[in-house]
Formats: C-alpha cells, structure tokens, sequence
C-alpha cells in the first residue's frame, strides 16, 4: 500500500493562491471603537472636516463655516462631494482634525510589534509585561496551525503551554516580571488603545487591509473598518487597500497577479507603452508619463 503524502501547513494556503480573507475564522480577538459615538460622528465630524477644507477657499471665519454646516444649512451630500474631492486629491491635513479610539483586545504580540510601527498621527497604550503579572497568559493558534496534522497542532499547543507555565514558576521563583516574561512567545496576546487621526487611519488601511498584509493585521483593519462603518459609512468608505484609490497594485510580490483585485503597475505601464506605439504608428503622439 502506497503511503500518503503527509498535508504539511504550507499546502494548506499556496502562496500563488488568491489570498484568503482571514475574516473566515474566530481569531479571539476584538477592536471596539470607544470615540467617537455615532452621534458624535453624525453632529461633528463631516461638518469639520468641511470645515478645514472651505477655509481655505473662503472669505468667511471657520466657525461661520461650521456653524452652516453642522446645523444643516449646507447639505450633508455637498459637504459629502467636497470631503470626497479633497481626500481623493490627497490634501490629507484636512482630515488630521478628527480622531478615533479603539479599544484593541487578544491580538497577538506579533500583531503589536507591526503596528506600533506606524508613527505619524496615531497614539498607543499597551498593557505592560512588565507590570501586569498574568495568572494565566493566554496566546493564539494561527489557522494553518489549526489546520495541520494533529501531532504538530499538539505539538504547539505543548510548546506554548510549556513556555507560559514556565513563565509562572518564575514568578512563584520571586524573579520580576519584567525578566520572566522573556519567556513568552510570540503568541502571547495583548491589550491596547490606540487613537489615530483619519488620515493616518486610511493610510494604515491602505496598507493593512492589502492582501500581501499579514492575516492577522488585516483581519484587525477589516475589524476596525467595520467600526468605523458603524458611526459613519462615508468615513467607512475610505478605507480600503491602497490599491483601490491607486487603480493599481504596486507591490512587488504581487507581480503575477495572484491577487486580482487591481492590475499590477507593470501591466499598466505595458498596457500604456502598447496604446503609445498603436498611436505613434498611426501618427499621433501621446503624452509622456
Ligand atoms: C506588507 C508589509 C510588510 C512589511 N514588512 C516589514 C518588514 O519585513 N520589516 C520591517 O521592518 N517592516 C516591515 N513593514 C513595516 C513598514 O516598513 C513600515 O514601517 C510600516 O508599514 C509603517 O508605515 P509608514 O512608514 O508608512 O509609517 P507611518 O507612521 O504610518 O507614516 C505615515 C506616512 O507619514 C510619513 N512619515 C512618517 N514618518 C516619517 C518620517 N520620519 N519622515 C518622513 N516621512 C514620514 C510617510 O509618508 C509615511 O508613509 C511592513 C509593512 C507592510 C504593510
């Protein structure tokens, strides 16, 4: 009897694959949207982000501006059609003056580390290793790990457990918190607040909600979309992967189209080359890029 190949995690998602929405599983973790409430969102932020961008083109002070606005006197869809017109043509100061709070639980410290790299415009809090002493630390099974064979999944399971028992005999040991946790993985999940202005909050969905994101970073951005799309769908609305606003894809690991929600720049570009040579024979110059 012939042996079966053994399913290795790796045959589970291949990398040519279209890259799956991690929104299929139950990660165990949240993002809560603390600021602003609905009504909040609904009285103030379109009529301040209008505001910022009618300043700029008129005679009249801010606070005219948004007294118009926010009691209705310019209708919403118009304050809509601006705001759309100035985000889209990247004047992104307009939109720094409004804020969002989320309460951010059970992501993974792998998860933390990537998004603590954002610096411009966003504010974190971060529950302490050092200064929480967990009675009981607890950690996430990534889906490809659920999905393996069952002596690896048991395998990880022991491991984690293993490195987080450890982690509480140290402390019985007297050693600090702050030493014992060197012994936890990766795994471990945490607790933040992060607070972020709309333009580093598109810029960041930009970038995470892409498919070449990370599965768990991207299933916290499809989370946070769907908070904010609960106080202000046409806020909502922006974030998307950059791709979406670009027309095109522009990273490098996607150059064979595995992902097809845009073309590739390079497809464009030959695309572009090809229509300026059909022009060019037939007498006609297009401009250059
Ligand atoms: C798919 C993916 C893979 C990644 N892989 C890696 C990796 O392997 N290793 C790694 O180290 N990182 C990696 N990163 C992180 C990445 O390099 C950035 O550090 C992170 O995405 C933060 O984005 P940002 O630089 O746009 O910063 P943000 O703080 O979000 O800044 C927003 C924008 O403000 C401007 N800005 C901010 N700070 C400055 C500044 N000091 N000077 C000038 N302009 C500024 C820039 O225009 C910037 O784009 C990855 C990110 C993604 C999305």
């Amino acid at each position: 009897m012939s042996e079966q190949p053994v399913a290795t995690p790796l045959d589970v998602v291949p990398r040519s694959a279209t890259p799956r929405s991690p929104a299929t599983r139950d990660l165990g973790m949240s993002a809560k949207l603390l600021f602003p409430t609905r009504e909040i969102a609904e009285q103030y932020y379109l009529p301040l982000i209008y505001t910022a961008c009618r300043t700029c083109y008129s005679e009249l002070r801010p606070e005219e501006i948004f007294a118009r606005a926010a009691e209705g006197r310019v209708a919403p869809e118009k304050q809509q059609d601006l705001v759309r017109k100035v985000i889209e043509s990247g004047h992104g100061s307009t939109i720094e003056h409004i804020v969002f709070t989320f309460a951010i639980s059970g992501v993974t410290r792998t998860l933390s580390h990537q998004l603590v790299r954002h610096r411009a415009g966003l504010a974190f809090d971060q529950q302490s290793q050092r200064y929480v002493n967990y009675k009981r630390p607890a950690y996430m099974v990534p889906g490809t790990i659920q999905d393996a064979p069952q002596e690896l999944r048991e395998r990880y399971v022991a491991e984690m457990d293993e490195s987080l028992a450890f982690y509480s005999e140290l402390l019985e040991a007297g050693v600090p918190g702050e030493d014992a946790r060197f012994v936890m993985p990766n795994a471990t999940r945490t607790n933040l607040v992060m607070t972020t202005n709309l333009r580093a909050l598109i810029h960041m969905s930009g970038l995470r909600l892409c498919t070449m994101a990370q599965w768990e970073i991207r299933r916290l951005f499809q989370l946070i979309r769907h908070e904010v799309f609960g106080v202000s769908p046409f806020l909502g609305s922006f974030l998307a992967p950059k791709c979406v606003p670009l027309g095109y894809c522009d990273e490098d690991r996607n150059r064979d189209e595995h992902c097809p929600i845009r073309p590739h720049k390079d497809n464009v570009l030959a695309a572009w080359a090809e229509k300026k040579a059909v022009a060019k024979a037939a007498g006609r110059e297009l401009p250059t890029l």
